[in-house]
């Protein structure tokens, strides 16, 4: 199936001249949605992963299905203040102003591998945030996987040391 034609695409969301990629209406289509975790799966097997780990929200609609599909547990990356034990938190810049993400500062075993999933790549800080938080617990980042990825904002250039895979391209 082309996955990509089970994207919709809302212009103007959230502000003017965004052109928003709703990957809602993929998920709902329980084809798409298992091919769609399926394919991540299979790129993510023989890696030896411990763990999937995703960010608020749209990371966890898939994050979590990846780690069942691969037998393995989920670890939350949240916004500020919803993670009920003890945090560290790592603060990253956007075209305007700033975003903060945090995980439990013992989520992770160290030395243990983790793999990173979201809905989409576009400038890359949000999952660079991730891996760094993961990295400052003691976990070992050993691939990046996104559904969609915006080509032409070139987020993968800041990823290199990484293994990264996305579903479905927008150039
Ligand atoms: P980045 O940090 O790579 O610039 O942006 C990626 C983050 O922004 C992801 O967590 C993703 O959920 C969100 N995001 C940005 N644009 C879109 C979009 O068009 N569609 C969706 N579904 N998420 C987006």
């Amino acid at each position: 199936m082309d996955l990509k034609s089970k994207i919709r695409v809302i212009e103007d969301f959230p502000e003017k001249g965004i052109s928003f990629k709703d990957i809602t209406t993929l998920i709902k289509d329980k084809d798409a949605f298992s091919q769609a975790v399926n394919l991540i799966v299979d790129d993510l097997k023989g890696m030896d992963i411990d763990y999937i780990a995703g960010p608020e929200a749209r990371g966890f609609l898939l994050g979590t299905a990846v780690a069942y599909a691969l037998g393995v547990g989920f670890i939350p990356v949240r916004k500020p203040g919803k993670l009920p034990g003890k945090t560290i938190s790592h603060e990253y810049k956007l075209e305007y102003g700033s975003n903060t993400l945090e995980i439990h500062e013992d989520a992770i075993e160290k030395g243990k591998k983790v793999a990173i999933v979201d809905d989409l790549l576009a400038t890359g800080g949000t999952v660079s945030s991730v891996a760094k938080l993961i990295e400052s617990i003691g976990g070992e980042v050993v691939a990046l996987e996104f559904l969609i990825e915006l080509e032409f904002l070139n987020g993968r250039n800041k990823l290199e040391k990484y293994h990264v895979n996305s579903l479905v391209k927008y150039d």
